[in-house]
């Protein structure tokens, strides 16, 4: 944050419907199913012949973000593309979405503006129309709720429940580095809170920090599987952890899995972060969470097509033994997944 003197308009003043009026007044929606956007009771959305899905996320003030490190900008900005996530792990392209916002008077105008700049840029970016929403106070801090509206021909829609045996495990983009930004983050605080006049110390480390407050949806990698002619079996976005998301796909498909702990992608700044952390790389990729890269399974026929694409990295394959999540370790043990893998690994490969 800068030492600028930045103007401070109370919510008094707007009340809530100049509210409305002053967050929506540059808003306009370019997606041809959205019929009526806000301004009426509801939003009509026609997606002529193809399904809907909808999805919704609910963030707490003090329990999903933080705002002594989180720009509002950029809570903005994740609270909308992680919603987006949601609709592309389906196989499907997101369209609206309404926002709603209990906010206490401790915000002013011009922080409310700076987080509707990170959702309206998260819409630009993803030809998304925001449609709606609702407007409330709050006694205790920001809650933000984004609901995505999206769209997927029915044939084209890929649920959890899809991966069967021999199918290939694949990964989109590289893990861990969301957790090693939050976890930095989180040091920095800590470390002002003991020492108000020391400086953040945030440098070289763009990359981790830039996952952790700036994530985007692999919308890209929907897009390069489909002009490649590869339809996931089953697909699921990274929000969790590589390993809780493991479990759900072999839960729903009714099957169990093999990785290897060496194909899992991590970033060479995850693994450097990691190291300063004292913390093995494969563990915050598989228990940090907060990546929104894309677990998906496909068919052994599709290995060479898979093979041509770059930045999706197949790192295991599905087994028939239900609910079974092994992963081999670099040292060739046989570890069994959970979702808190934590210490199973510590002791494994310390
Ligand atoms: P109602 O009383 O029928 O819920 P509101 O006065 O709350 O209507 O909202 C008026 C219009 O403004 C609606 O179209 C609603 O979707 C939209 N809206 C309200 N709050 C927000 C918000 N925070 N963000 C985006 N749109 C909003
Ligand atoms: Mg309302």
């Amino acid at each position: 944050m800068n030492d600028e003197k930045i103007s401070r308009t109370d919510l008094s003043e707007l009340g809530e419907f100049g509210l409305i009026d002053h967050l929506l007044k540059d808003i306009t929606a370019t997606n041809p199913s959205t019929i009526k956007a806000a301004g009426d009771d509801a939003a009509v959305i026609d997606h002529k012949d193809e399904e809907t899905l909808v999805s919704v996320d609910l963030l707490v003030e003090g329990v999903h973000f933080d705002l002594t490190y989180t720009p509002l900008k950029h809570l903005g900005y994740k609270a909308a593309v992680v919603n987006f996530s949601d609709i592309v792990a389906m196989n499907g392209t997101p369209t609206q979405i309404v926002v709603g916002i209990a906010v206490s008077n401790r915000f002013s105008i011009e922080a409310l503006d700076e987080l509707y700049a990170g959702i309206k840029l998260a819409c630009q970016q993803y030809h998304v129309d925001l449609v709606g929403g609702d407007t409330t106070s709050s006694k205790s801090g920001l809650m933000l709720s984004i609901t995505a509206i999206g769209k997927a021909k029915s044939t084209d829609i890929v649920y959890r429940s899809g991966a069967s045996e021999h199918d290939l495990l694949c990964v989109s983009g590289d893990l861990g580095a969301a957790y090693m930004g939050l976890l930095l983050l989180e040091r920095e605080k800590a470390a002002f809170i003991a020492n108000p006049n020391m400086q953040p110390d945030l440098q070289g480390n763009d990359y981790i920090l830039e996952r952790q407050l700036k994530p985007e949806a692999r919308i890209d990698i929907i897009e390069i599987l489909r002009k490649n002619d590869v339809k996931p079996t089953s697909m699921i976005d990274i929000s969790d952890g590589l390993a809780s998301e493991i479990l759900h796909l072999c839960k729903e498909s009714s099957v169990g899995c093999r990785i290897y702990e060496e194909k899992i992608p991590i970033d060479i700044a995850t693994v450097q972060a990691a190291e300063a952390f004292h913390i093995i790389p494969s563990v915050a990729a598989l228990n940090g969470g907060e990546d929104y890269e894309l677990l998906f399974t496909i068919k052994q026929s599709d290995f060479e097509k898979i093979q041509a694409i770059d930045g999706i990295h197949i790192i295991g394959h599905i087994t028939a033994e239900k609910d079974e999540a092994i992963m081999i370790s670099n040292d060739g043990q046989a570890i069994t997944l959970r979702a808190q893998g934590w210490d199973a690994l510590r002791t494994n490969s310390a």
